[in-house]
């Protein structure tokens, strides 16, 4: 299928050109017939799957580009209303028509004004319900688009929504997205929309694959151990880190600071302006890591993030959908990273069953993997480097004194220095005993009561890791070897086998 198939007027064809889209991504392939042919639709996909173009270009097709107000859409954010509007007015600018966007924390004046030219208006519930119930505004559009709605239900928009629609026109084309369906969003559904086609995307569809999904079993006092080694591991360019409460954004910002990293933290209280600020910082790289709350990251859309950690684990599903969506967007590749405790294992289950994909279990790298990738990144840079003439200089004045080999070995250690990996060499539980956590957990499930089963399988794991400290650090040295390869030679040193001695 491609986007010549939907018969669109030339000046929309020019935009979608102008924007590189070449093939219609499956949910616009799904959607844009059916809102051509004037149906209300509900669709259901994930973050990063082209909604906007979905609802925006089929509307626009049918818009009639006369004065007022033609389209409405409404989004849960600020953010989100910028990133739609500007998306919309690159669709809509080719055949002339005005977009505006409407929320919070700006003066009235400039924004009613904007809206009174506008064909097109992108909005966030309150300042909209504020201006309709004011009477500032009146609007009389013929399509209505509800975006993210899952987001604004859990924002708590719900009563500005049924109050919106109040002032809305029966007669008009209505449309509802959202990544998840909870049943608040099927009521919701029933009330605004008539006879709606559905659009989903299927759950192997719906789960990006371009997202890797990984999870690490730690002690909960490791979390910080285990995200530093795993930030030193993998090298994220940006990323974002996840964390329950703000309380805990708080601390773990400072922490990161103080290890040398450029972070921001994102509150949910944030001032706007503030918020702003920080999310073009984080664009322009000049902070390379983001740690927020569930809500302070609603609809935050940078395309180069490479990383998102869940430093715990969320407690939702949906929440846990819409962490992972904010990596690998626009087609780039993304790594999920979620650290649990043991007795976290049975959520990763579950987010896993409700959402329909596999995360696969690692080993947090010990500090000599670590050092070994990175003395391997250090020796194919120093192979591929030109030599400037500065450095020349400074050999030449250090040869008076000192012979060949001892100077590189001095540069070599100043190097080194650099890249030093900190932290205990092991961190988490190995592979067998994360396997044997599993089978546990299956087992739980098969129990008879939940409570008496809990307790006592929490009671033997615990003391399990306790009694036999040989048998996980020796389950792990195992593992390694076996699929460690080359390293194996620098990961068997003596290390380990004090470590072993020392503990036991
Ligand atoms: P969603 O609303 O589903 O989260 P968006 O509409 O924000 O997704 O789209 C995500 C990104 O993909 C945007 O940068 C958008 O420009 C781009 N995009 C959307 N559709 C296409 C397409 N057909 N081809 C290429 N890029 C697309
Ligand atoms: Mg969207």
């Amino acid at each position: 299928m491609t986007f010549q198939d939907f018969n669109f007027k030339d000046t929309l064809n020019q935009a979608i050109t102008d924007a590189g889209f070449t093939e219609p991504s499956p949910v616009q392939a799904d959607a844009i017939p059916l809102i051509l042919e004037g149906h209300d639709l509900i669709g259901q996909a994930q973050t990063g799957t082209g909604k906007t173009a979905a609802f925006g270009l089929p509307i626009i097709q049918k818009m009639t580009g006369n004065k007022g107000v033609e389209a409405l859409v409404i989004v849960p954010t600020r953010e989100l209303a910028m990133q739609v509007s500007d998306e919309l007015f690159r669709f809509g600018k080719t055949a002339g028509l005005k977009t505006a966007t409407v929320y919070g924390g700006t003066p009235y004046n400039r924004q009613i004004d904007r809206i009174n030219q506008a064909n097109i208006i992108v909005a966030t519930p309150g300042r909209l319900q504020d201006l309709l119930m004011s009477k500032k505004i009146k609007i009389n559009p013929s399509f209505v688009v509800l975006d993210e709605a899952d987001e604004m239900l859990d924002m708590g928009f719900l009563d500005e929504i049924k109050n919106i629609f109040t002032f809305l026109p029966e007669e008009r084309q209505t449309l509802m997205f959202s990544a998840t369906m909870p049943k608040q969003i099927k009521i919701l559904a029933e009330k605004i929309l008539k006879t709606p086609k559905s659009v989903t995307i299927t759950k192997s569809e719906r789960t990006n694959t371009d997202i890797t999904q990984i999870f690490y079993v730690v002690a909960d006092y490791e979390r910080d151990d285990a995200l530093l080694r795993l930030i030193d591991y993998k090298n994220p360019d940006k990323c974002i880190i996840f964390c329950r409460m703000k309380k805990e954004v708080d601390r773990l910002s400072s922490y990161m600071t103080a290890q040398g990293f450029k972070v921001a933290a994102l509150h949910g209280d944030m001032e706007q302006k503030q918020r702003e600020h920080t999310i073009r910082s984080f664009k322009q790289g000049l902070v390379e890591i983001f740690i927020a709350t569930d809500v302070a990251a609603r609809g935050l859309d940078v395309n180069d993030v490479s990383h998102v950690f869940n430093y715990h684990i969320p407690f939702d599903s949906e929440s846990y959908v819409h962490r992972i969506g904010r990596t690998g967007r626009a087609g780039n590749k993304g790594e999920a990273i979620t650290l649990v405790s043991p007795n976290e294992l049975r959520t990763i289950k579950r987010i896993e069953k409700d959402v329909g994909t596999v995360m696969s279990s690692e080993v947090i790298p010990t500090r000599q993997e670590v050092q070994s990738r990175k003395d391997d990144d250090l020796l194919s840079k120093i192979s591929n480097i030109k030599v400037s003439s500065s450095a020349k200089e400074m050999v030449k004045t250090l040869q008076h004194d000192i012979d060949i080999v001892t100077i590189a070995h001095l540069l070599a250690t100043i190097v080194q220095e650099d890249i030093d990996v900190k932290g205990k060499d092991i961190i988490g539980l190995g592979s067998e005993e994360v396997k044997a956590l599993i089978e546990r957990a299956k087992n739980w499930k098969g129990g008879n009561r939940n409570g008496g089963g809990r307790g006592r399988s929490r009671n033997r794991s615990r003391g399990g890791s306790r009694g036999h400290g040989g048998d996980r650090s020796g389950g792990r040295s195992g593992d390694r070897r076996s699929g460690g390869g080359n390293r194996g030679s620098r990961n068997g040193g003596g290390n380990r086998g004090s470590r072993n001695r020392s503990e036991g």
